[in-house]
This record gives structure tokens, C-alpha cells and sequence, in this order.
């Protein structure tokens, strides 16, 4: 089955007691039990299992083409559910340009709970090979990275990782399973925040990780989503559900949107860079054109002037709203480094954009307008 049915399809069945087309929020916190304490229904409590929770993961896996999923209350929660089935003193390999908040959580939380971490550039997988140690348990992936879009080569670090006995997980946020598969490249985990594209309307925080194979590595998230309780209610999984069946749909706007804008920023004369997959002069053009569908709806670029002229540009936007997060169906500007703080590595001239499913012809316009 193509992905555009199983994304209206899988896990989203008629109400066999009403005969209601979009399901029921089932908001009980508990479910009988038969007299003899069995449960025939599957369910006992909300913590541990919930109907629309369960829905929301039968969908994800299908989506991914995974064997299980367990879903969390943000991203960051899904990411932490995957570092906490390692154990003190395991290593991990992660992006030196990781998502902010992944590579807090390691900083912050993980390292003082004993992990061990390297961060290194994953556009070259030499240096992925060279921060392997005997103790490496896994290697993290994310792709598109954030926000200079690098394109890492997922086949390429999973071989590395299983070469030496680590799994590869990947945040596959910013891709969606409609524009990259992890698992058919070889990565063992997929994390993601349906707070953005999976969600799709700007309105839910949630997270989510599938796994390849139903085993010893997914049963211990499983342990954390079930033993800690950092779960999505049951309306938050009801939302990310709802977005899923637009989501090939969205996926399709976004990127073509997307590549227009970042076509028409690499021929202003005010832009002194777009970082874009999609652009034939972008260092991973090549192989995002191997791993990916399409290039996807984000994008970022530098200005001529610096700081204070990228403040200048998103001052002046009227359609594009200045906010952090993506995904949804609104554009948004972001002027990065002030959002990631002291430590960042984001270039001071950059934007960054979450293209959304307005008209490109007036996001370009808006663009145009602020950069003058
Ligand atoms: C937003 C995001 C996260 C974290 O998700 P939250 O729901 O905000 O915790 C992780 N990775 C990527 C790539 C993201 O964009």
C-alpha cells in the first residue's frame, strides 16, 4: 500500500459503537476489569495503555514501516526514552550541529548520569568512524540538520554503527516518513517530534519513537514510556493523529513552496547564502537526492550585513510570522542563534524559515519586501 493510504488509513478505522468515521477521545483514566481480573479489552490504565495513544502508534509504525512504537509527551521526551535504555558509562555519537534541545539533554542531564558523548560533523563519516569506542552503543542521526540543513548519509552511519555493535537512531523530524525511511537505510530507531510536520496545525507537543524490530532495545523504551509516564493525553494523541492523513499531502506543498523561495533568496543580492537541499549547489544535494523523496519545507539563509540586518529582514515580514518551531501550515522566520543562546554555532546573519502552505507567490513577495 503507497504511503498517502496508509497516512488516511492505518490505525484510523470506523467506531464499531457509533459508526463514527473520525475516532472517539477516550479520556478515562481507567477501564474495567472481568470478575476474574482479566482484561479482554487491553486496556487497565491510562499511563500504560490508552486507546487513542495506541492508535497514534500503530499509525507511526506503519507510517515508518517500523515493528513498534511508543509515543511521549514532546520530542525531547521521546529522545531522553532513547538515551535512558543505555546505561552509565555506554557512548554516544551525536550531530556537533544536533537539534539544540538533543544536544542539551546530553550535555545537561546524560552526561552526568554517566553517558559518554562525542559530537561530530555527520556530513563526513570518517569523523563518525574515528569517535567509535569499544564502549559506542549508539550514534545518532539527524537529517536535515538544524538549521544549516546538512544532509548526512544515513546508510553510510548505520553500516557504521552496526560495524561496531551500536545501533543508529534517527531523528526523522524534519523529513517525515513521506520524504526519508530511515529503516530501509538501515537505522535501528526513529525518533520524532509530531509537535511539527506529523501534527501539521501548530497546536500539539509530542514525541514519538519506532522501532525496526519489537526487542531488547524497544522494550526498555517501552519500560520508560510506561514506568515514567511522560505520555501524550489522550486529546494530544487524538490532534497528532488528525494531522497524519494531510501529512503526503502537506509534505508535497511545503517542499515545492520551499524550493521556489530558497531559488528565489540564491539570486538576491542581499543573501549571501541558502542553505537548501534542494539547491543544486548544496554539499549534500547529492546525496538528499538519493535519501529523500523531496528536500522538504525548511531552509535557512544568510544576509549581507550580519546581525543586525537579519533582524532587520524579520522585522519587516508581514505574511511569515517570527516564532520558533515548523511545520505547521503558517510560514515562520527565526533568527536562530538568539533562540539557541550563548553556546550556539548558528551564524549571527542567518534566518531560518518553516515554509507553510500559504501561497509561494506571496511568501516570495513578503521576502522580497523585507529585504528591500
Ligand atoms: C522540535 C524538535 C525536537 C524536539 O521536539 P519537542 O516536541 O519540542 O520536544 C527534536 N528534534 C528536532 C529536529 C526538532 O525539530
Amino acid at each position: 500500500m503507497k504511503i498517502e493510504t496508509l497516512a488516511v488509513h492505518a490505525a484510523h478505522s470506523v467506531d464499531p459503537a457509533t459508526g463514527a468515521v473520525t475516532p472517539p477521545i477516550h479520556l478515562s483514566t481507567t477501564f474495567a476489569r472481568e470478575a476474574d481480573g482479566t482484561y479482554p479489552l487491553g486496556y487497565i490504565y491510562s499511563r500504560t495503555s490508552n486507546p487513542n495513544r495506541e492508535a497514534l502508534e500503530q499509525c507511526l509504525s506503519a507510517l515508518e514501516g517500523g515493528a513498534a512504537a511508543a509515543a511521549f509527551s514532546s520530542g525531547s521526551a521521546a529522545t531522553m526514552s532513547v538515551f535512558q535504555a543505555l546505561a552509565p558509562g555506554d557512548h554516544v555519537i551525536a550531530p556537533n550541529d544536533a537539534y539544540h534541545g538533543t544536544a542539551r539533554l546530553l550535555r545537561e542531564t546524560f552526561v552526568p548520569w554517566g553517558l559518554q558523548t562525542s559530537f561530530v560533523d555527520m556530513t563526513e563519516p570518517i569523523q563518525v568512524k574515528q569517535a567509535v569506542r569499544a564502549n559506542t552503543k549508539l550514534i545518532w542521526v539527524e537529517t536535515p540538520s538544524n538549521p544549516l540543513l546538512k544532509i548526512a548519509d544515513i546508510a553510510r552511519i548505520s553500516e557504521i554503527a552496526h560495524e561496531a555493535g551500536a545501533l543508529c537512531a534517527c531523528d526523522n523530524t524534519w523529513a517525515t516518513p513521506i520524504l526519508q525511511r530511515p529503516f530501509e537505510l538501515g537505522a535501528d530507531l526513529v525518533m520524532h517530534a509530531t509537535t511539527k510536520y506529523l501534527g501539521g496545525h501548530s497546536d500539539v507537543l509530542g514525541g514519538a519513537v519506532i522501532a525496526r524490530t519489537d526487542g531488547e532495545v524497544f522494550q526498555r523504551i517501552r519500560k520508560v514510556q510506561v514506568n515514567g509516564g511522560a505520555v501524550p493525553s489522550p486529546f494530544e494523541c487524538w490532534l497528532a493523529l488528525r494531522g497524519i492523513p494531510t501529512l503526503p499531502a502537506r509534505m508535497r506543498v511545503h517542499s515545492e513552496s520551499a524550493l521556489k523561495v530558497a531559488t528565489f533568496l540564491a539570486g538576491h543580492p542581499g543573501v549571501a547564502a541558502v542553505h537548501y537541499p534542494g539547491l543544486k549547489e548544496h554539499p549534500g544535494h547529492e546525496i538528499a537526492a538519493r535519501q529523500m523523496g523531496l528536500p522538504g519545507g525548511m531552509l535557512s539563509f544568510q544576509v549581507k550585513g550580519g546581525r543586525e540586518r537579519a533582524f532587520g529582514v524579520a522585522a519587516k515580514v508581514r505574511i511569515f510570522t517570527r516564532a520558533t518551531s515548523l511545520g505547521g501550515a503558517e510560514s515562520l522566520i527565526e533568527h536562530r542563534a538568539s533562540m539557541e543562546g550563548p553556546h550556539t554555532r548558528t551564524p549571527e546573519d542567518l534566518l531560518r524559515l518553516s515554509i507553510g502552505l500559504e501561497h509561494p507567490d506571496d511568501l516570495i513577495e513578503d521576502l522580497a519586501e523585507a529585504l528591500g
